[in-house]
């Protein structure tokens, strides 16, 4: 139920007046080109939705908690809905339709490529981690990825085509994109919110996409 959620909200915007899409985004500074009104508002309502998340208490042993919670680290705030949306809209400066290996991409400091895969697979949560994810990539030098090693013996669950030492699909260091993707998705978890379950799977699997630096673990 609360993976189709996103889909009837989605299925219930129809193609109303793009004329209320765009100036969404306009109030934003944000330039769109080539979306349709339904991806626009597929876009609006997940950026809506993390402006909207109501912070709960967190639900594991406080131990784990602090051991693991990075986000005050990473972000400079407490875990917050709308300073979140207001962290993310502030990172993006253009959003335009691009397909390719990833969900999107983010690769001239705030101008957003999304593929279909943003639209047609993924949830609420996908789209959202996905989106904090490219926005990462707005600040300083964009946090490039670098390849996974040869060794590597994750997989992209989503994208079972890619094998993941073939592209720059791994984060050197601990403040990069997948880092703060992760401490997202750890919040979730932590705090029992939207599908803690699968945020903490995915939280899991962005973790190991942050690999070792210099022969040192990365923490
Ligand atoms: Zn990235």
């Amino acid at each position: 139920m609360k993976l189709l959620l996103p889909l009837l909200m989605l299925a219930l915007l129809s193609p109303c007046s793009s004329f209320g899409e765009e100036a969404y985004w306009k109030e934003h500074g944000i330039d769109i080109a080539g979306l349709s009104t339904e991806q626009l508002a597929a876009v609006e309502e997940t950026v809506n939705a993390i402006g909207a998340l109501k912070v709960k208490d967190v639900a594991i042993p406080k131990g784990i908690y602090y051991r693991l919670s990075s986000f005050r680290r990473l972000y400079g705030f407490d875990f917050d809905g709308e300073k979140l949306k207001g962290w993310l809209l502030g990172r993006v400066k253009s959003i335009a339709p691009q397909n390719g290996w990833t969900i999107a991409v983010n690769n001239n400091q705030g101008h957003f490529y999304i593929g279909d895969r943003f639209f047609t697979k993924s949830g609420f949560l996908e789209r959202a981690y996905c989106l904090i994810h490219e926005a990462r990539h707005s600040d300083g030098d964009g946090y490039p990825h670098i390849r996974c090693p040869g060794n590597c013996k994750y997989v992209s669950a989503g994208s079972p085509d890619i094998d993941l030492t073939e592209v720059p699909a791994c984060d050197g260091g601990k403040d990069g994109a997948y880092a703060f993707q992760a401490a997202f998705l750890f919040e979730l978890y932590a705090r029992n919110m939207v599908d803690p379950e699968a945020a903490g799977l995915i939280y899991n699997s962005s973790m190991s996409r942050i690999i070792r630096l210099e022969g040192k673990t990365v923490k």
